[in-house]
């Protein structure tokens, strides 16, 4: 049987406790500092050249395409002004055989999909004259030097891709030409990031856009874009050029503190970590994002089982076997019986019905690795708006406005209270605490699509 003592303390070696926080505050200040001098200690810190960000007024017709694994999305968006749009959208899958194929024949597969979408949704607006050129935000989430608004090199390809003539390549420029090949009034006028799409989509639909500073990303993988001042963009000679005296950082802040220098090490974090293919990277999303907080509480619950002298549950027995959907049903679950959470266990693993006492220990366990996934997000947020807000004096704070987030992701839109648990672990940090009755946050969807027409319809 499950006992009480072994499953509280399993679960309190998910705290964090204040102190820890601030070191992460601490270390992740540096950490932007080294990325944007480039000293090779930091994060990755990419210039985006994203320069303009929305007031709400842009109008017009753009497309977006998402290239960022087995799907491919193409659509359109319409900019009604106002902080308001509407958006017709299509998906249609990737093979094998693309994904490991010929470059020509991965970009030509896009352009068609475009053809395709163009003929279902604006064929009479083409015909017409209503539309001619119809500008483009590319969003593909592979790593990329970028090195204008549209162009970008493929560094190496991930999840699943390979086709080894694309690296070293500008992926505009052959989404441009099989787009010319077969004649399509498109330019692809943006690479983007999706978390600059996420930004751009909040400051569209913020009411005061200027005030929005940052877009986050807590699905699959995590990350966070900011407004940073150009000049100190100390590594990228091209970015510190350009009007306007901001630009749009991508932070990559997936991988701060790979060295786990201030991230917490639990057995279970190392055990997860020996899992992945990419052990010793990415520690910070290892402990935060949607792909691994499943596979987090499927360790946690095992070791409390062998603790406990309890054989392992069928569902739980093979890496990987849980989604992190799981912790949010669990920790939402008010129920004295747990009902809703046995339910999911039925219908989504086949688990029989399980012991209370193991019930409370996955609720139990779900609410305190949600809870630090929240906490270590609200340590990249007060980093960024540390940093956002330094040039300001106390005096100017005045001038300075509200502080805007715009949140993305199944994690910060399901997870109960994820929120509210960034919003407590921010007033704990005394350089953000004071500003905390400033920071407005709201959930920013469809960076791919929104954000990336917007960055599309920025570019001249
Ligand atoms: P993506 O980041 O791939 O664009 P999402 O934001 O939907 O897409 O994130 C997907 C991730 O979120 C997956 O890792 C999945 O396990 C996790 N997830 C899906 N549903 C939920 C949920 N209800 N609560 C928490 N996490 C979820």
């Amino acid at each position: 049987m499950f006992e009480d003592s072994v499953v509280n303390q399993v679960a309190g070696e998910f705290e964090l406790d204040a102190a820890q926080l601030r070191s992460l505050v601490d270390l992740f200040l540096s950490e932007m500092d080294a990325g944007l001098q480039n000293n090779g200690k930091g994060m990755a810190m990419i210039p985006t050249f994203v320069s303009n960000l929305p007031t709400g007024d842009e109008q017009g017709t753009f497309l977006a395409v998402d290239l960022g694994g087995t799907n491919l999305r193409v659509c359109s968006v319409k900019l009604l002004g106002n902080g308001k749009y509407s958006m017709e959208q299509r998906k249609v899958g990737v093979s094998q055989e693309l994904m490991n194929g010929s470059c020509e024949e991965l970009f030509k597969y896009i352009a068609l999909q475009i053809r395709t979408f163009l003929d279902l949704h604006h064929r009479d607006e083409l015909a017409s004259q209503e539309l001619t050129v119809l500008k483009l935000g590319f969003t593909f989430s592979f790593p990329v030097e970028q090195l204008s608004i549209n162009e970008g090199i493929l560094l190496r390809w991930t999840k699943g891709f390979n086709i080894p003539e694309a690296v070293g390549k500008d992926v505009c420029k052959l989404l441009q030409t099989q787009i010319d090949n077969i004649s399509l009034p498109v330019k692809v006028a943006a690479l983007v990031n999706d978390t600059v799409g996420t930004l751009m989509a909040r400051c569209y639909t913020n009411p005061d856009p200027s005030t929005t500073v940052l877009g986050a990303i807590f699905g699959t993988g995590t990350n966070g874009a900011y407004v940073e001042n150009r000049a100190k963009i100390q590594a990228c000679p091209a970015a510190r050029k350009g009007d306007g005296p901001s630009m749009v950082v991508n932070t990559e802040w997936g991988g701060f503190d790979n060295s786990l220098t201030a991230l917490p090490d639990t057995a279970y974090d190392q055990e997860l970590d020996r899992l992945t293919n990419n052990s010793g990277s990415q520690m910070f999303e290892k402990r935060v994002s949607g792909m691994f907080l499943g596979e987090i509480l499927r360790i946690a619950y095992n070791a409390i089982s062998f603790r406990c002298k309890e054989a392992v549950l069928t569902a739980f027995s093979e890496p990987w076997s849980v989604d992190t959907a799981l912790l949010s049903v669990a920790a939402s679950d008010g129920s004295s019986e747990l009902e809703e959470l046995q339910r999911f266990l039925t219908n989504q693993y086949a688990v029989g019905r399980l012991p209370i006492e193991n019930l409370r220990a996955i609720k139990v366990l779900s609410t305190a690795i949600g809870k630090r996934s929240a906490r270590l997000a609200a340590a990249a947020i007060a980093g960024v708006l540390i940093k956002y807000t330094s040039p300001f004096k106390k005096d100017d704070f005045v001038s300075l406005g509200d502080l805007d987030i715009g949140l993305d992701g199944s994690l910060a839109e399901f997870f109960p209270n994820y929120e509210g648990y960034i919003r407590e672990s921010l007033k704990e940090i005394p350089a953000v605490a004071s500003l905390s009755c400033r920071i407005t946050m709201g959930i920013a969807k469809d960076g791919s699509g929104v954000g990336a027409a917007l960055i599309a319809s920025t570019t001249v």
